[in-house]
């Protein structure tokens, strides 16, 4: 833990402020609210942690890919020809480095053929600031529709900055994923980006002082990797 607090005088909205926001979406799901108790349960281990996280992935990306747009596409049944839909565009997703990987493979169950495009930000402890450290977003884009997938949206800086540098490969439509968002981070998002959609399983009480997600579920990368 850092010995500064940058949060400790900063203001934060209620839940309920940040629930109402124009395009926040909160699981209503019971299943998804059963595992991600688990997932918060401290003696949770990595194993079923990262197995957690990956299956949270697959039910959210089951809800944000509800509105996706469909084309019509002729196919050959083994009795005959028909018509059926077919996804109207590539789907991408980008997984912030390192914590959302997990996510990222539930996506990928529900997805197959989305490409993933890799993005490493750091948060510096001190400032809670993200730093840009990896980047393998491709130049070539043909997507309907970008996810920036990260567990945890606790100030928003890392998710804000994901989203600019989608914005920057002119990707139709970005929607940021996480598990558990602060409201904070919540409100920090939608003003800077309200043109997205921000699915998340559950939206926790604030922030501490040092910027951790509460009730929360601790650090969502040492958490899936076994870093203590
Ligand atoms: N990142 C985490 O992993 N956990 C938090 O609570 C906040 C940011």
């Amino acid at each position: 833990m850092p010995d500064n607090k940058p949060m400790q005088h900063v203001a934060q909205p209620t839940r309920e402020e940040a629930r109402t926001l124009p395009h926040v979406h909160i699981s209503t799901h019971p299943v998804m609210a059963h595992k991600v108790t688990a997932l918060r349960d401290k003696n949770t281990q990595p194993p079923d942690f990262y197995r957690l996280v990956k299956e949270i992935g697959a039910l959210l990306a089951y809800e944000a890919t509800s509105t996706l747009a469909l084309e019509q596409c002729e196919i050959e049944t083994p009795l005959m020809p028909t018509e059926g839909y077919c996804l109207a565009g590539g789907i991408g997703i980008t997984p912030i480095l390192r914590a959302g990987l997990g996510l990222a493979e539930g996506f990928r169950e529900v997805i197959p053929d989305a490409q993933i495009w890799h993005l490493g930000l750091r948060r510096d402890e001190r400032t809670l600031q993200a730093m840009e450290y990896y980047n393998r977003l491709p130049h070539k884009v043909d997507l309907q529709v970008c996810y920036a997938v990260d567990p945890m949206l606790a100030t928003g800086g890392s998710a804000i900055d994901a989203i600019n540098i989608l914005k920057q490969r002119k990707i139709p439509r970005i929607s940021y994923i996480g598990i558990l968002a602060a409201p904070y981070g919540v409100q920090k998002l939608v003003q800077e980006h309200p043109d997205i959609e921000i699915y998340i399983a559950a939206l926790d009480e604030r922030l501490n002082d040092v910027g951790y997600i509460v009730p929360g579920l601790g650090d969502a990368g040492d958490r899936q990797f076994g870093t203590f």
